[in-house]
């Protein structure tokens, strides 16, 4: 109870609101609030409510059922499974790729799969908790390189010369800062010391570069990168489940000897079905991935134009820099007063001191919703003396 109240105490309490309608721009709260505009979801195309999304899941769970109360290599493969993991694959121009519950669990599997005591894992001290979990259940040589410092990985890079293998891990977009590796340097460094790269694109797939497929081909490496893990869980639909594509020895490998998916049940047909679809449309057409840039735009202009600080650079994840934990939740919940839900972030998401409103702009939000949402920022933001 005692450490229950510093959290409180500490204003870094996260309480859940509860939402009574789908995922989408527009939301209903439970008990009220209808017509709030939703700042805050993952759901970075508004493929979580498309109908030919939901159509796919509600096909899926018919023809195949609930579940497959199995693992993988038991009972637990379905033709959809196989099809899924060959779309994918074909997505990010990989050899293979293989499912997981969820992208934490792909981070949970891979670097104890395939790294030995024998190697060396190089990682980017603001990677995801998930893929600091992950290096943390392997038995590898850990190396942590300052966030985005290409001097530093080099110079980590030069000590681990002496492992077998090296692997540089790092996210393609960090989620909480909005700002994008710099893969090209990051490829070339490993390219100079013998290095593999792995990539966490789960605020990337679907909508950076040219056609939706994430960091690499932003950056121009798509054949750069050796590994990738993503998930279905955020642009693709926004079921659940996540996914490793990259040489097919190593999906083998992971197949063989990943945990989470040697000992966890197989993903949901509706969830398959899901994520299925999202990956038809994004590979008919560019149109969905293209229409993010502009309204990210508009967003980041009008607020720095405003006296806001948005930390990174050109991506939907747009952090309003405030600093103090409890001024963060308080204008959050002013916010959501005037009808514009969004969430404070503290520590111990990000740290201490640099307390957050993370918004997100969707390519569902009409250039209307993101004029509210400016206009309502700069109202509880001048009540709060937050503005430059
Ligand atoms: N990696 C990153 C960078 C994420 O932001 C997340 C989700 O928050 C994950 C991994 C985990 O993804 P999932 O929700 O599919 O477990």
């Amino acid at each position: 109870e005692s450490e229950l109240e510093d959290i409180r105490g500490g204003g870094t309490w996260k309480s859940e609101r509860v939402i009574a309608s789908r995922q989408g721009p527009h939301l209903r709260l439970a008990g009220g609030g209808a017509g709030i505009i939703n700042f805050c979801a993952n759901n970075y195309l508004g493929l979580s409510s498309h109908p030919e999304v939901i159509r796919a899941a509600v096909d899926a769970l018919e023809k195949f059922g609930a579940g497959l109360s199995s693992v993988r290599f038991i009972c637990g493969t379905q033709s959809i499974h196989k099809d899924l993991e060959e779309k994918i694959a074909r997505f990010h121009q990989r050899e293979d790729a293989i499912l997981y519950a969820s992208c934490f669990d792909a981070n949970a599997g891979i670097f104890e799969a395939l790294l030995t005591p024998e190697d060396a894992v190089l990682s980017d001290e603001l990677n995801h908790a998930s893929i600091i979990d992950g290096i943390r259940l392997c038995k590898a040589n850990k190396y942590r390189y300052k966030h985005m410092d290409m001097q530093d990985l080099e110079a980590k890079l030069k000590e681990a010369q002496k492992h077998r293998l090296r692997l540089v891990a790092t996210d393609g977009a960090f989620s909480m800062d909005g700002d994008i590796a710099p893969l090209r340097e990051i490829c070339q460094l490993a390219q100079k010391y013998d290095a593999l790269v792995f990539i966490d694109e789960c605020h990337a797939t679907g909508f950076l570069g040219p056609n939706g497929r994430g960091t690499d081909e932003l950056l121009g490496v798509m054949d750069k990168v050796t590994i990738i893990n993503s998930t279905l869980g955020k642009a693709l639909g926004g079921a659940a489940g996540g996914y490793t594509t990259g040489p097919k020895p190593l999906i083998d490998l992971l197949r063989q000897r990943s945990r989470p998916y040697l000992f966890s049940n197989s993903l949901p047909p509706a969830v398959v079905g899901c994520a299925s679809k999202a990956l038809d449309l994004l590979m008919e057409s560019n149109a969905i991935a293209q229409s993010m840039a502009a309204k990210t735009q508009r967003f980041r202009s009008k607020m720095t134009a405003a006296g806001f600080t948005i930390s990174g650079k050109d991506h939907p994840i747009c952090p309003v820099m405030l600093g103090d934990a409890r001024l963060a939740s308080v204008m959050a919940e002013d916010m959501l007063n005037r009808g514009i839900y969004v969430i404070g972030f503290s520590y111990p998401v990000v740290p201490k001191g640099k307390a957050r409103i993370r918004v997100q702009i969707s390519a569902v939000h009409s250039d209307e919703d993101i004029d509210r949402c400016v206009e309502a920022f700069t109202e509880v933001g001048r009540k709060h003396g937050a503005l430059s």
